[in-house]
This record gives C-alpha cells, sequence and structure tokens, in this order.
C-alpha cells in the first residue's frame, strides 16, 4: 500500500507543481493570500481618523462621519436605559453567584435576556454553557465570549447587592463579562441587518476551575468559527480603558503532586527505614534548579513547590511525602518541558535515596495553555478600541503570569484577549481579583459591551470578505488539481 500512495505521489507532484506555478483556475494561494492581506492593511490605512479626548468623550472638532459604525454602536450602549438594565443584569448575577459547572440560574437569566431579543441560542454545552446567534446565520462565523463562573470566596465588600450565597463570590468579575455579553448581544441585534456574517456568542461554565473552554470546544462550541475574542476586567486599568498586548499574555499554567514513597522506621536508628523526607527535601531543593540553571533567563518560568506534608511523630519517619506546586511558562514547547522535569527531577531524587516516586499533573482539571495573542487578532482589538474609544483609552500592558483557559480557544483559531479597566479610586475598586475585597466600576458595563459589539461587526466587514474569497480560491484549487491529477493520471 505504502509503495502505491508513493506511485500516486510521484504522478501528482509535477500536477502540483504547475498548477501552483501557473495559477490556474485563479489557484495561486500564496499570492491570492498576500494580496488580501496588503489590501486589508492599505484599506485599515485608509480608516477615517477621529480625534479624541480621556474617557472616550469626543472633543469638538469636526467629524468625519460614522461609516464604521462606532459612533452608533457607543450610542446604543450609552442610552441610560441601557445603562440601568446592563447593570442589573451584572448585579443580579452578582447577588447569587454560582462555582464551576453550577451556573444554572446565571444560565436561565441570560436565556431569559436572548429570548427577549429573539435570540436562537444552543443549550447546554459542557454542562451549563450556552451558544447564542446573531446575524445572517451564514459563514464568516466570529465567535465572542464570557466566563460564568464565580469563586469559593467570602464577599466582605457591603453593598448593596452583595452576594446573598454564604461562602461565594464573583471575585473575578465574570459576573461583569456575562453581563457586557449580553448587552454585545442586545447592540449587535440592533444592528444585526448591518452583520456581514454571523456572531456566536459563547457563554462559557468552570473558568477557575475545571477548565470550561476545553468542555465548550469538546461539545462543538467552535465548529466553524474563524476567530474569537474575549475581554476580562481588570483593577490595574482605569476604567474602561482597554489593554492587550500582541503575542504571549498569559503564563500557561500547570500544578503538580508529588508522593514520595520510603519505609516507616525509628528516627534514632534510621537504617532500619527509608527516608523519604530527605528524598523530599532533596527534590524540593533540585526542583529549584529547573529554572535557574536550565531555562533561557529571556524565557520567563516559574516552578513553585508550594505544599510539603509528611510525619506527625517526632521520633519515627513516615512511609511517605507528599509535595505540590505549580509551574508556569509562556510558550507551549517550554511549558511541557516544564513538566517533563519536574516528573524526571522528583523521580530521580527519590531514587537516589532509595525512594520511589509517583507525579500527578491534574490534566483534566487545572492545566491551561500559554494565552498566545495572534498578532493580526490583536492589532484588530487595538484598532477598534482606538477607534472606539480613542488613543488615550488604549494600553499595551505587560504580559502576567497569571492564567486563562481562553488558552483552550487561541491554541485552535485566531484569537486576542484583552482588559477593561474598571479601577475608580473614589469607588475602591482597587483590589485585584480574587480578593474578597474585589469590586468594579459599573461604568465599564456598557463600553465593555460596545467594545465586545464593535469588534465582532468589524471583524465580520474586514476579515469576513477575505475568509470566504480564501475559501471559495481554496475550493477551486482543490478541485483544480483534482481535476489536473485525474488528467495527468488518464493521459
Ligand atoms: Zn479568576
Ligand atoms: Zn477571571
Amino acid at each position: 500500500m505504502a509503495r502505491d500512495l508513493g506511485g500516486v505521489l510521484i504522478l501528482l507532484v509535477p500536477v502540483l507543481l504547475f498548477v501552483w506555478r501557473t495559477g490556474a483556475g485563479g489557484l495561486d494561494v500564496d499570492q491570492f493570500l498576500s494580496r488580501s492581506i496588503l489590501e486589508f492593511s492599505s484599506s485599515s490605512a485608509a480608516t477615517p481618523q477621529r480625534t479624541w479626548k480621556a474617557n472616550g468623550s469626543r472633543n469638538s472638532l469636526p467629524m468625519v462621519g460614522d461609516e464604521d459604525g462606532m459612533e452608533e454602536i457607543l450610542r446604543l450602549a450609552r442610552r441610560p436605559e441601557a445603562v440601568e438594565w446592563v447593570k442589573g443584569v451584572r448585579r443580579r448575577i452578582h447577588e447569587h453567584p454560582e462555582l464551576a459547572y453550577e451556573e444554572v440560574e446565571t444560565g436561565r437569566l441570560i436565556m431569559a435576556e436572548l429570548e427577549g431579543m429573539s435570540l436562537g441560542y444552543r443549550f447546554p454545552l459542557a454542562t451549563t454553557g450556552i451558544v447564542a446567534s446573531i446575524g445572517t446565520g451564514e459563514p464568516p462565523f466570529v465567535a465572542l465570549r464570557a466566563d460564568m463562573d464565580a469563586l469559593p470566596i467570602q464577599e466582605a465588600v457591603e453593598w448593596k447587592f452583595k452576594s446573598k450565597v454564604p461562602g461565594k463570590m464573583h471575585a473575578c468579575g465574570h459576573d461583569a463579562h456575562v453581563a457586557m455579553l449580553v448587552g454585545a448581544a442586545k447592540i449587535l441585534k440592533a444592528r444585526e441587518h448591518l452583520l456581514k456574517g454571523t456572531v456566536k456568542l459563547l457563554f462559557q461554565p468552570a473558568e477557575e476551575a475545571g477548565i470550561g473552554a476545553k468542555r465548550m470546544i469538546e461539545d462543538g462550541a467552535l465548529k466553524g468559527v474563524e476567530a474569537i475574542f474575549a475581554l476580562h476586567v481588570s483593577h490595574e486599568l482605569p476604567t474602561s480603558v482597554i489593554g492587550s498586548k500582541a503575542g504571549p499574555l498569559l503564563a500557561g499554567c500547570g500544578f503538580f503532586k508529588a508522593e514520595i514513597r520510603g519505609s516507616e522506621g525509628p528516627a534514632g536508628n534510621m537504617h532500619y527505614s527509608v527516608d523519604p523526607i530527605l528524598a523530599a527535601s532533596a527534590a524540593v531543593v533540585s526542583l529549584q534548579n529547573i529554572v535557574s540553571r536550565e531555562a533561557n533567563p529571556l524565557d520567563s518560568q516559574v516552578v513553585s513547590v508550594s505544599t510539603v506534608n509528611g510525619g506527625s511523630n517526632l521520633d519515627s519517619v513516615p512511609e511517605s511525602v507528599t509535595l505540590g506546586g505549580t509551574f508556569r511558562a509562556f510558550s507551549n514547547t517550554s511549558f511541557y518541558k516544564l513538566r517533563q522535569r519536574i516528573k524526571e527531577v522528583i523521580i530521580t531524587q527519590a531514587s537516589v535515596y532509595r525512594c520511589t516516586a509517583s507525579v500527578h499533573f491534574f490534566e483534566n482539571e487545572g492545566f491551561y495553555p500559554p494565552m498566545v495573542n495572534n498578532e493580526i487578532m490583536y492589532e484588530h482589538v487595538k484598532k477598534v478600541a482606538i477607534s472606539l474609544l480613542g488613543p488615550k483609552n488604549y494600553r499595551v500592558v505587560s504580559p502576567l503570569m497569571g492564567a486563562e483557559d481562553f488558552s483552550f480557544y487561541s491554541e485552535i483559531i485566531p484569537a486576542a484577549f484583552y482588559y477593561i479597566g474598571v479601577r475608580n479610586e473614589s469607588l475602591g475598586s482597587i483590589h485585584s481579583a480574587h480578593s474578597p475585597y474585589f469590586m468594579i466600576d459599573e461604568d465599564s458595563l456598557p463600553v465593555g459591551a460596545a467594545v465586545h459589539a464593535a469588534i465582532a461587526e468589524r471583524y465580520l466587514s474586514e476579515f469576513g470578505e477575505i475568509i470566504v474569497n480564501s475559501k471559495k480560491a481554496s475550493a477551486r484549487a482543490i478541485g483544480s488539481i483534482k481535476r489536473k491529477a485525474n488528467e495527468y493520471l488518464d493521459g
């Protein structure tokens, strides 16, 4: 069989070369793509320039019209009744936080809002997830994602809409993310006749625990989707300021737990036992050498041992010791190398001390690849944010060692992740996510809705035609290759 396949390939190679060089049937994909990108770049350069002042307010200089719809999108988001409504959505979710895969009431609220807008949706995906659609129902498809889950934290902020569920709190702003995406749905619905394709809204469970993004993908949430975008609230950026960067933005994050086994024995006569405490101590020290002695110093990485447990009797050594921690890196290569070296170091160090060891990596619960922004999608976010809010409301941010399961989407299709500021010192919204004092400036909600909507709408109008044309060209190319191959084989 292998020989037969080789024969067909030998026959096809000259055909493929011929077709590729002559561009038969409009075939030359390289030329087509570079032409498309050039055309896209030149049309981007021709985008009308506006002038702005801080906080997204327009100044009094003459405007150039609203061909790209930015004025109208902001106007729709900032209508007083829309602002009150989107704040109300967020407050209802904030009062009833639900943990990973338990987002039942949150989902009901979302579906009721979607039904109120006469939007179709799929439910459930990944147990409690929802995917709604707006637009033509036809390709191209672009996706926007919001995570829905809360954290097992007791809210310490005293305010009217404080969490009503003891020990649970939206301390990472996912209530705001849902409200902003529902807000975007309303704006996009009002502009549905202008959409040149379909926007998919992904309401995803279990970002904090349980890698809900991976389950959403397994349940088909990205079917046909060409690109995906998401935002996260940030207490480091002032209210409604957008921030992001090209390339690696958030680290890949994994956790490990090892058990080192020896044999119990009297601490006064150690030759009767095999000491797992000494082996674990050597393993902890050796784990620190992975980053300090094996990693490129320009490629940021972390290995931290955060727990060691073993023994309770001062006069005997225990049977076993457990130790564990986390590891982070900004590229898949470095990330998976860390995983491999952590396992090797623990098992090998244990054997030096006559112990055995096993290492567990929690790959189905908390194993996040690095979040890397696609360069072109990042530029799209930046361009739309500046176009909508002005250059003073856009910042390039530094990468962080935190993690996000949005990286599962970005591993598969072009994606961009960005922050929206919620920091307002006069309100006290200065605490980091996962703090019991975490709170947001709700004035960011309508702006987040507008940025979501603008990113999706403009993606469809600016990239949609390129994607549809390139797919048609690919289909023509494949048809042409098949025809030429058949002719060659028949002849
Ligand atoms: Zn979080
Ligand atoms: Zn979060």
